[in-house]
Formats: structure tokens, C-alpha cells, sequence
């Protein structure tokens, strides 16, 4: 079995080098983000504070979150509807943060990301892939990229899926928050693995950050010494 934890803030560029590897080497990829923003989408739409923790842990206890691959793709599924789409909103970014701080959570998504694991060769991209779900993943990588560069990539993804009403302040604002609060809880917050390795993608193109994966997945060279 292969496992390859990706792990990195908001706007590294985690997600577009992970659909790559996944392409490229023919292995799932696992958006564990995509997971938390969907229990905060239920908290939203059912009307609970994603802070609330004690509510919270009682919705996550039944939840049923499906994912599927089409065209290599992955779909979220909430309560059997499709959330692929409405879990990219501000809000939903914002509130993913909050109910990913509530350990109840992180045990049942830490769940279903090592199920998925065990059964499949995956890529998996998160905050805490390395250190806490996948601690014996075979390739370990932490990306990172300056605020200001990871809040213009988050900016003109959004524009490009049309979304309306985008302002860029706001958009690095939220993400400012979120390297707050993901590095800051107490259960399995944002960090780098010792054995990890660190790749700044500032000013760096996907095509160079993914021949450095490659390269080190390649040639099974599994210590991270930092980039
Ligand atoms: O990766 P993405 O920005 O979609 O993640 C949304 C939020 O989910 C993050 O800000 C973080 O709080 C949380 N998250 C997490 N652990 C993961 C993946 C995401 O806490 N493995």
C-alpha cells in the first residue's frame, strides 16, 4: 500500500500537486479539507454554531459523508446530495476551521481518512496528514508559500469558478485567521513532520514543486531533509 501525505496552510498549493501525483502515479486522492468543510455545511445549514462543540459532536456522530471519484475527481456527498460546489464558500472555509478545532470531529473524520487508507493507495492532503493520520505514510511532504502569495492563489481560484463578490483583503484576512487557528488548537493542529519534507512554493511553478515530489517519490527517498 502507498500513502502520501501532503500537509501545508491554506493556498500552498496542496490540492493541484496532489491531483497531479495522484494522475500521474494512478492513486486516489483524498481533499481531507473538503471532509471538515462538509460537517461545516450541515453545522451551517442545520443551524448550529460551529463553535459549539457539544452540538457539534452530536452532529458528526451520524453524518453521512460519502466521496466519489468521477474522472478522477473527487466528489463530497452530504445526506446523500452532492456538496461538491457549496463547500467552497467563505463561510464554509471560515467554519471548517472552527469545527476542525472540536477533537469529537477530528476522531470521526480521522476515522474515515484511515479506513480510506488502509483499503487504497491514496494521496491524502491536509493539516495533519503526516503528524496524526498517516504517521507511517511511506512520502511526507509540507508545503508552504508566503501569506500574500497563498491569499492571491485562493483570490483568483475563486474568480475563476465565478464566484461573485470576491474581495482580496477578505480573502487573506480568512486565511490569516485560519494559519491561526489551525496552528493553534490543541488536538493534531497544523505542523510539519520531523520527517516531512519542507518545500516553499513561493514564486515557484506547480510543474518545478511536483518534479521535486516526483523526483524523491521516484527514487524512494523517504526523509525529508528540508528544501
Ligand atoms: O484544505 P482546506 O482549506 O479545504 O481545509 C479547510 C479547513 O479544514 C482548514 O482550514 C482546517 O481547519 C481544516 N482541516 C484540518 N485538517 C485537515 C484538513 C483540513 O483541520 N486534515
Amino acid at each position: 500500500m502507498i500513502n502520501i501525505a501532503i500537509d501545508g496552510p491554506a493556498g500552498a498549493g496542496k490540492s493541484t500537486i496532489a491531483k497531479a501525483i495522484s494522475r500521474i502515479i494512478g492513486i486516489i486522492y483524498l481533499d481531507t479539507g473538503a471532509m471538515y468543510r462538509t460537517v461545516a455545511l450541515k453545522a451551517i445549514r442545520t443551524g448550529v454554531d460551529t463553535r459549539d462543540g457539544e452540538r457539534l459532536a452530536a452532529l458528526v456522530k451520524d453524518i453521512d459523508i460519502k466521496i466519489e471519484y468521477k474522472d478522477n475527481e473527487q466528489r463530497i456527498f452530504l445526506d446523500g446530495d452532492e456538496v461538491t460546489e457549496s463547500i467552497r464558500t467563505p463561510d464554509v472555509s471560515i467554519g471548517a476551521s472552527n469545527v476542525a478545532v472540536i477533537p469529537a470531529v477530528r476522531m470521526k473524520m480521522v476515522e474515515l481518512q484511515r479506513e480510506i487508507a488502509r483499503s487504497s493507495d491514496v494521496v491524502m492532503d491536509g493539516r495533519d496528514i503526516g503528524t496524526y493520520v498517516l504517521p507511517d505514510a511511506n512520502f511526507k511532504f509540507f508545503l508552504t508559500a508566503s501569506l500574500d502569495e497563498r491569499a492571491k492563489r485562493r483570490y483568483d481560484e475563486m474568480i475563476s469558478r465565478g464566484m461573485p463578490d470576491v474581495d482580496y483583503e477578505e480573502v487573506k484576512r480568512d486565511i490569516a485567521f485560519r494559519d491561526k487557528n489551525d496552528s493553534s488548537r490543541a488536538f493534531a493542529p497544523l505542523s510539519k513532520a520531523p520527517d516531512a519534507l519542507m518545500i516553499d512554493t513561493t514564486g515557484i511553478e506547480p510543474q518545478e514543486v511536483l518534479r521535486i515530489i516526483l523526483d524523491k517519490i521516484e527514487n524512494n527517498e523517504t526523509d525529508g531533509a528540508d528544501k
